[in-house]
């Protein structure tokens, strides 16, 4: 399988090397060259298998001969082992036609931790064949420092330095991080805002020199193994709902459109997913654009699910590319004219094609607090709040005799006021994470300056060269 850019500029790559290359040179975002597809038979096998199973074969035509197929499917086993539930991602019904896909049984408990924990195995194989080491860095306002955190720590190729603004992510989410013991993690409290996080990152990679001798990566959603790892879960929900023979639709709490599109992408394989709900909080840029082809960047707004709390959905460029037949400079000329104006001006024809497909459902913060109160009080569900505006978009969309899967994007547990406030319950952690609050902290404070950053990182990895 090989991958193109969706501006058309960047070199061809193969999956190890958009895996290791993230963003594409030219500023876009890899894409495979067609799209695979299973005939019916071929899903029905898979039907009721191990979830490490499906993933495996649901990968294994984006992975091509990038990577041997037993290592690929033994990277899977043990990806998904260490998961808390035997189904990894198990649905639990919460109404008539409503499917709860609950995607928070991995170590952070949530669902980046699908992808992520297999990404960074991936990327500690292809390093090693290739004798190269890489140096992460990221900026977090919670859920993904954890997450990748979580899928780098221990492994001998990479080092992983997460900022975090000191004193701005919840006991949780900070704990989460910091109890991490491993030699190739560095938690770093920055003395500023997450905004600050994100430019002092943006500056290290600015820095040429810097980047090349720290060999600077980013473990970000747009990275299309992170999206090729997320549409193996809407194969294992659609396949247990009666798929391929019976249509189901899908509702998703959507932030960089990332686990909408890997809906999409399990759709173009063969799979009859029909309607994808888009739901959103008062950061409603794609909500907007459904409803009436307004794709205007606004500032952003903080609600109660936060890791929703996003103007720019970058992986919204992928499905940019298909609505409009891969046309690669058409792609990139819309790109442009929304990064100069903060509008993008989507032909109608391929608006039209969206919404074909697509609905947008927004949802504020009381009707997020009462989206879960409903889920307790009528199925005596816990939902946290992301996952709530996933199922108030599939009750306002539901329809007759079509299954909705609503993705479960994280466990209650980490959102414990929001739902606590809204049900009166307040939610514990799992056992694997009971203990989270006696665990040892290992993190420095470092004022908001790329000097003893850049510093911080060097001394990183000097300190595991030879590991
Ligand atoms: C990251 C995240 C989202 C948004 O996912 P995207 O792939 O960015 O659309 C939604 N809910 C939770 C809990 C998340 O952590």
């Amino acid at each position: 399988m090989r991958y193109v850019s969706t501006r058309g500029e960047a070199p061809v790559r193969d999956f190890a090397g958009v895996l290791l290359a993230g963003l594409a040179e030219d500023g876009g975002l890899y894409v495979p060259e067609s799209w695979p597809s299973f005939d019916a038979a071929t899903w029905r096998v898979l039907r009721g298998r191990p979830y490490a199973e499906i993933a495996t074969a649901v990968m294994r035509p984006y992975v091509g001969d990038a990577i041997d197929p037993d290592t690929f499917a033994a990277l899977c086993r043990e990806t998904y082992d260490g998961f808390g539930h035997a189904a990894v991602v198990p649905l639990v019904q919460t109404a008539p036609a409503t499917f709860v896909q609950e995607l928070f049984h991995g170590p952070t408990l949530a669902f980046k931790d699908l992808a992520l924990q297999l990404v960074g195995r991936l990327f500690d194989h292809v390093l090693s064949r290739e004798g190269r080491r890489i140096a992460i860095v990221g900026a977090t306002s919670g859920d993904t420092g954890s997450a990748a955190i979580a899928a780098c720590a221990g492994r001998a190729r990479i080092n992983i330095m997460i900022l975090h603004p000191d004193g701005r992510t919840s006991a949780v989410q900070r704990r989460q991080m910091t109890t991490v013991d491993a030699a190739n993690v560095r938690n770093v409290a920055v003395a500023g805002t997450f905004d600050d996080c994100q430019d002092l990152v943006k500056a290290m990679f600015a820095d040429a020199p810097f980047r090349d001798e720290m060999a600077l990566s980013a473990v970000n959603s747009i990275n299309w193994a992170r999206i090729a790892a997320q549409i193996p879960y809407y194969a294992a929900a659609a396949l247990a709902l009666g798929a391929p023979d019976r249509p189901v639709d899908v509702a998703v709490p959507t932030g960089n459109f990332g686990n909408v599109l890997a809906a999409w992408a399990a759709s173009r394989m063969g799979l009859p997913i029909e309607r994808l709900i888009v739901g959103s909080n008062r950061n409603d840029i794609l909500v907007r654009f459904l409803d009436a082809n307004d794709m205007s960047a606004r500032p952003v707004e903080p609600s109660l699910s936060p890791s929703m709390d996003i103007q720019v959905s970058s992986n919204f460029e992928r499905l940019l590319f298909e609505l409009l037949d891969r046309d690669a400079a058409a792609t990139a000329g819309l790109m442009r004219a929304f990064r100069a104006t903060g509008r993008m001006p989507v032909p109608d024809a391929a608006w039209r094609r969206a919404t074909a497909r697509f609905m947008g459902f927004r949802l504020d913060d009381a009707g997020t607090t009462a989206a879960m109160a409903a889920a307790w009080r009528e199925s005596g569900y816990l939902a946290d709040p992301h996952t709530a505006v996933g199922l108030a978009a599939a009750a306002r969309h539901a329809r007759p005799g079509v299954p909705v899967i609503v993705a479960g994007t994280a466990h209650p547990a980490k959102f414990p006021d929001a739902v606590e406030a809204a049900t009166g319950i307040r939610p514990a952690l799992p056992a694997a994470l009971a203990d989270l609050f006696e665990r040892e902290e290992h993190y420095i404070r470092l004022p908001a300056e790329l000097a003893p950053l850049q510093s911080e990182l060097r001394a990183l990895v000097g300190r595991n060269r030879h590991g």
